[in-house]
């Protein structure tokens, strides 16, 4: 589905990607993890066409988009859900997901937001509440469900438990299992490295720009250096 090599990106002096090769197949799940300012959102910007590559290729099912703009990117079938949760706060929970929702013909509209509020219930009781009103865990899952609305086939997440209690955390990530296992192809970026791991068929681990490790995610799971440098043992 996604397949990058040798990506480079720099910011003005600062070589924030020195290198990065990785693969997301079709209907997998893959994870990004590695301490702040190792390169994750970079890489995540760079596919959704938001900064610009000096050098390397970024191919989507065949096709280079490393030069494409966002919205050419977005009608390709990739959605990113920033870090953040940028929602519409003064828009409802309903009006941000149409907001999600623009490049889909009217007619699906209604089945877009059937899936959505079945994956999340909250907010489907929630649906006519200001968008700024809700929890940050709502938030969080609003701004899941906004991406789907785009029906992407490829869905970039910039850690979407940030922030978030564990439970919510675990309600976000439970979601994001069902939406893969519904044939979504999910890349995650997290640092909640035991969740991450523990849920991707495939996990990099990215630091100052480079790829470091990768492996299966439970393999990783178990690996010593990463225990110790990312799930804080010793
Ligand atoms: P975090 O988890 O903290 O978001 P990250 O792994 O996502 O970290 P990036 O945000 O991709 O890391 O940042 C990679 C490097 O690029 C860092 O050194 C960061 O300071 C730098 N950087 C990111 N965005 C910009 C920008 N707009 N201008 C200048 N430098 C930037």
């Amino acid at each position: 589905m996604l397949e990058i090599r040798d990506l480079q990106v720099f910011y003005g002096g600062i070589h924030a990607l020195r290198g990065i090769t990785l693969r997301v197949p079709r209907g997998s799940l893959v994870t990004l993890i590695g301490a702040n300012g190792a390169g994750k959102s970079t890489t995540l910007r760079a596919v959704t066409g938001l900064v610009r590559p000096r050098s390397g290729s970024i191919r989507l099912e065949g096709q280079e988009i490393g030069s494409w703009p966002t919205h050419a990117i977005v009608r390709r079938g990739v959605a990113l859900v920033p870090e953040g949760r940028r929602v519409f706060a003064n828009l409802t929970v309903q009006e941000n997901l149409v907001m999600g929702a623009y490049t889909q013909p009217e007619p699906s509209m209604a089945e877009l937001f059937e899936r959505v509020y079945r994956l999340f219930p909250r907010l489907s009781e929630r649906r006519h509440q200001k968008a700024g009103t809700l929890s940050g865990g709502e938030q969080q899952m609003l701004a899941v469900g906004r991406a789907l609305m785009s029906r992407p086939r490829l869905l970039c997440l910039d850690e979407p438990s940030l922030g978030l209690a564990p439970i919510l955390a675990r309600e976000v990530m439970e979601a994001l299992a069902s939406i893969h296992r519904e044939g979504t192809t999910v890349l995650l970026v997290e640092q909640n490295a035991r969740m991450a791991l523990s849920m991707a068929e495939y996990a990099y681990v990215l630091e100052t720009g480079r790829i470091v490790l990768e492996g299966p995610g439970p393999v990783l799971l178990e690996n010593p250096q990463v225990r110790r440098a990312y799930l804080g043992e010793r």
